[in-house]
């Protein structure tokens, strides 16, 4: 498996490079934003947010633009609605500095199972009212208009599109979404809802169930 690891702190890049490559791990090391937007594709990413160059966050939305590669964010910053605004841009986890590389390498197995099991598809699409999602290549369109999602907005609405009416718990779409094993922030969840409802621009396509969770509703004809 071939890890894309963009950190320009030679301290930090160094024995995590030797720890993965000891693991069997193929790892390119870049210490550049530009050089990681460049990078011919890989199976990972392991992001550091503070690169001299590009931010982030910015990095993360140009490798989102043509890839759908899992990335790893690493930072150093503890601020909660920087992480959340990650993962809104499609970062699929994050790893707080500093960490272990046991917590490093449970982070990189958990993010490789979520991402196998969720690329392979059910080769079911869904078709409610005015929305339709074809699994097999992961196209959403509404009103017959390509919507261009992250691969966590697409795998919450193709999980709420599938049972239309039916009212599904905070802990039941996390855990389905995400990962029994999610660590993050509840709000993570409210976050892509609030994307999904402004990329379809319907607030009404997916309705809040006060105290409880979520409800997709048939599109209105
Ligand atoms: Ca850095």
């Amino acid at each position: 498996m071939r890890i894309l690891l963009v950190e320009d702190d030679v301290g930090i890049a160094q024995p995590m490079t030797d720890g993965l490559r000891r693991l069997g791990y193929d790892v390119t090391w870049v210490k550049t934003g530009r050089e990681a937007i460049d990078a011919e594709p890989h199976d990972l990413v392991l992001l550091d947010l503070g690169l001299p160059d590009f931010d982030g966050e910015m990095v993360t939305a140009r490798i989102r633009e043509t890839s759908q590669v899992p990335i790893i964010v690493v930072t150093a910053r503890s601020d909660e609605i920087d992480r959340v605004a990650l993962l809104d841009l499609g970062a699929d986890d994050y790893l707080v500095k500093p960490f272990g590389f046991r917590e490093l390498t449970a982070r990189i197995r958990a993010v490789m199972r979520r991402a196998s099991n969720h690329s392979s598809p059910t080769g079911e699409d869904i078709v409610v009212g005015r929305l339709s999602i074809e699994d097999r290549t992961r196209t959403v369109t509404f009103d017959g208009v390509e919507i261009s999602l992250t691969p966590k907005e697409y795998d919450l609405l193709s999980y709420l599109a599938s049972d239309p009416g039916a009212v599904l718990s905070r802990d039941e779409i996390l855990r389905s979404v995400w990962d029994e094993h999610w660590w993050g922030s509840t709000k993570t969840l409210d976050v892509h809802i609030a994307s999904l409802r402004r990329k379809f621009g319907d607030p009404d396509l997916i309705l809040t169930v006060r105290g409880v969770g979520y409800q997709f509703a048939e599109p209105t004809l």
